[in-house]
């Protein structure tokens, strides 16, 4: 009827009033005053009405008003109004009231239907008797009509209702008293037009409050909620007691939610059964952390939740057939609410909510309680993560602790060894220097302490020189080294006191972190040995004279210069003189080993032809052979072109003696001994091969090493010292070569000794 939608309200009332006040002025007009009586009374009337519908909007105060005036006009008992809502016709206002619910729906009558097509007035003086009007005759003898006059409520074409004067006799209305009906029912039309316009507004304005005031109580529920939550937050962060925190929030969530009881079961890693956390309202609660159950996770109503990962709600256990009626306190429980505890996707475990009446939660709830699951999930978090964190402080708070002791001690230890010992770190920066340090190096702690070790080349003296470069070369390059390098160099300090520095770098997995050398004041034991190496050379030098006489007068006697021998003088002369030659030997050996160590052995270098010197070693071994008769072979293979080598005539000599010599002592009889000789670069290699009884590896280590013998039998029946070869070594290292061995320590196979010899370069 009202297309409300397709006009703007604003334009739909400016036009309605327009329309209103135009008919006003019209009807002012077209009326003339001083008409008869009863004109000017309608004419009042019209006025009268015009003034009760120009102020007022509201639409049963102008359906009131319309209606009194049309009864007053058609001096008539009972007006009805009805109006089309929705299409449907309905009885909204009669004059007088009737003391009955109005706003009710009229049948359809084929009537209105005829005054839809042709709107005009209808009227009869016995309704009764009208077929158009049969499907309301019911309403007609509830108001006790005869006589009805019907007239259409009409703007343009459309028809918005009608009004129906009722006379419950016979009776006929005047052309005058129906056209002032119709003026009026006309004027109604027009502002009724207007009025359910105006009335929509007071509509919405209802809905609108009716929604504010819905919407109040939702905020009014949520603000509530959102007051628990806070509270609920509130404890959850008050203190990082898990336990009492989870007390304290299972309490204000069973004071929320009025529940009885409520628990938190936990699922923790690697656990298939669930961990009871928290409990309120039950004799037992679980104690302080919480202890495990049997209740497998996936089982039951919290088993359902949590492979759901939904909230439930349970409006009685008794009929829910996820609830195992397990324990003795929870026979009792009837409605339940639970929820998932989770954090992101993780989740925690469930919050079970219990009272022992069916239907006590509802559905709103549940929202709430999972809102306080959420924030109880992330302190359980938190509170595991927490202790996390403190175990692993504490943990490291301990190492930290015993490291300390630990570095403590070291350094106390570092300080109280009698050695010196001075730390540089991986700039080469002295970090630690010891008191034994001070008193060895003659230098104050504070003097070198925190400060780069070259500033303190002029300090540590000349001699220290290659030491300081070691660590240098060490700290700045990380060739330079590995975890098993080692330095040791013996320097004499300008005092002429004697001191061992052994200096090794120190790695903490792969990195470098400094370096650290001990010193050690060897004066003492410098000149001890120096006194022993004297007194060994003054005896082995008087013992000399007394060897070579008893050697030569032995030999004498043998010859038979003091008149003839028995067999058995012979054999006992034998004897001496064999003996006498061993001592012979030892007191050169130790001749030879004093000289050296006390680096009185002059070497009077000058070129040397190897081809001659093996010729003649090769000699006197073979007369040995001879006399002893032990066969041997022995090759020499010397290239005719070598280069001369630069050395000491008898002691390249008796480096090569001894070493074919101990070839010949170790190979049984029938062996091969040969000598090679080659050129390497600007050295010569000379190898003394045999294939005798060989050395084993570990021996091999051993050999150069002051009087050690081996244990072969073959060594133990041949007269020796053990010197031999430790001669031999430095006599090698005081050329400028290098000696080794080599063997796989397999009888028959033999081993060979090697040397180098520098090529004489002619200046
Ligand atoms: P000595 O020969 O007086 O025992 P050396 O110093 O010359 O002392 O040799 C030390 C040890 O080395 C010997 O006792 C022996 O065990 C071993 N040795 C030296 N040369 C050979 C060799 N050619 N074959 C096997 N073993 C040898």
């Amino acid at each position: 009827m009202f297309d409300l939608g397709t006009i703007p309200l604003g334009v739909a009332l400016f036009l309605a009033g327009l329309v209103l006040f135009a008919l006003i002025l019209f009807l002012r007009r077209v009326i003339p005053p001083g008409e008869s009586n009863r004109r000017s009374q309608r004419l009042a009337q019209i006025n009268r009405f015009l003034d009760q519908i120009g102020s007022t909007l509201d639409l049963d105060h102008l359906l009131e008003v319309t209606s009194q005036e049309i009864a007053e006009a058609l001096s008539c008992r009972l007006v009805s109004m009805m109006l089309y809502r929705d299409a449907q016709l309905m009885l909204l206002h009669q004059e007088p009231k009737q003391g009955r619910d109005l706003s009710w729906p009229l049948p359809d009558a084929p009537l209105f239907e005829r005054l839809h097509q042709s709107p005009g007035i209808f009227s009869t003086m016995d309704v009764s008797a009208e077929d158009s009007l049969t499907t309301l005759q019911g309403f007609f003898e509830e108001s006790n009509t005869q006589t009805l006059l019907v007239l259409p409520i009409v703007t343009g074409k459309d028809v918005h209702g009608f009004v129906f004067a009722h006379s419950e006799q016979a009776r006929r209305f005047s052309v005058d008293e129906i056209e002032l009906a119709r003026i009026l029912t006309n004027l109604a039309a027009v502002a009724l037009q207007s009025a359910p316009l105006l009335a929509y507004p007071s509509q919405l304005t209802e809905d609108l409050e009716q929604r504010v005031e819905e919407r109040a109580e939702q905020l009014e529920q949520e603000s509530q909620r959102a007051r628990a939550l806070l509270r609920i937050m509130r404890e959850l962060s008050s203190s990082l007691d898990l336990d009492h925190v989870l007390n304290r929030t299972l309490q204000l969530l069973n004071d929320l939610t009025d529940s009885e009881q409520s628990t938190i079961l936990l699922i923790r890693p690697g656990e298939d059964t669930f961990y009871y956390r928290a409990s309120l309202g039950y004799i037992d609660p679980p104690p302080v952390g919480g202890r495990a159950t049997e209740l497998d996770i996936y089982d039951g109503l919290a088993g359902w939740i949590v492979i759901h990962r939904e909230g439930v709600l349970v409006e009685d256990l008794q009929e829910d057939s996820r609830w195992l009626h397990l324990g003795e306190g929870l026979t009792d429980h009837r409605s339940a609410m639970g929820v998932p505890l989770l954090v992101g996707a993780e989740l925690l475990g469930v919050m079970l909510l219990f009272h022992r009446q069916p239907s006590r939660f509802k559905p709103d709830q549940i929202e709430m309680v999972q809102a306080a699951a959420n924030q109880i999930a992330v302190s359980i978090n938190n509170a595991e993560l927490f202790s996390l964190i403190r175990e692993q402080a504490e943990r490291l708070g301990s190492m930290l602790r015993t490291q300390q002791v630990e570095t403590s001690r070291s350094r106390a230890i570092l300080e109280a060894v009698a050695d010196g010992v001075l730390v540089t770190d991986a700039d080469s920066r002295i970090t630690l220097f010891n008191d034994s340090a001070q008193r060895i190096l003659g230098l104050k702690r504070e003097q070198v302490v925190g400060e780069s070790l070259e500033s303190f080349a002029g300090l540590f003296g000349g001699a220290t020189q290659t030491w300081m470069n070691t660590i240098a070369d060490w700290s700045f390059s990380s060739t330079a080294h590995d975890k098993g390098s080692t330095y040791a160099e013996q320097i004499t300090l300008d005092d002429g006191r004697f001191v061992a520095i052994h200096l090794a770098p120190v790695h903490l997995n792969e990195e470098f972190l400094g370096t650290v050398s001990i010193f050690r004041d060897i004066t003492h034991q410098v000149e001890v040995d120096r006194l022993k190496t004297e007194f060994v050379a003054t005896v082995s030098h008087e013992l000399r004279t007394p060897m070579t006489s008893i050697k030569g007068y032995v030999e004498i006697l043998l010859m038979g210069a003091a008149g003839e021998l028995s067999e058995q003088q012979s054999q006992f002369l034998d004897v001496v003189l064999s003996n006498t030659e061993r001592l012979n030997v030892l007191v050169n050996d130790l001749l030879d080993v004093s000289r050296i160590d006390a680096g009185k052995y002059d070497l009077s270098m000058q070129p040397l032809r190897l081809q001659e010197l093996a010729e003649a070693v090769v000699d006197e071994q073979m007369y040995q052979a001879g006399t002893e008769e032990k066969s041997l072979t022995i090759i020499y293979d010397i290239p005719s072109d070598l280069p001369r080598v630069r050395g000491d005539e008898a002691r390249v000599r008796q480096i090569l003696a001894n070493l074919v010599n101990n070839a010949y002592h170790y190979t049984p009889a029938d062996g091969n001994v040969s000598i090679r000789a080659r050129l390497h670069g600007d050295e010569v290699q000379v190898d003394v091969i045999d294939d005798g009884i060989g050395i084993t590896q570990e021996e091999q280590e051993r050999v150069f090493e002051r009087f050690y013998r081996g244990e072969d039998p073959m060594v133990l029946a041949t007269a020796g010292t053990g010197l031999g070869l430790s001669i031999v070594q430095q006599l090698v290292d005081l050329h400028g070569g290098r000696i080794w061995v080599e063997s796989n320590g397999v009888p028959g196979e033999g081993s060979t000794f090697s040397f180098t010899l520098p090529v004489f370069i002619d200046d």
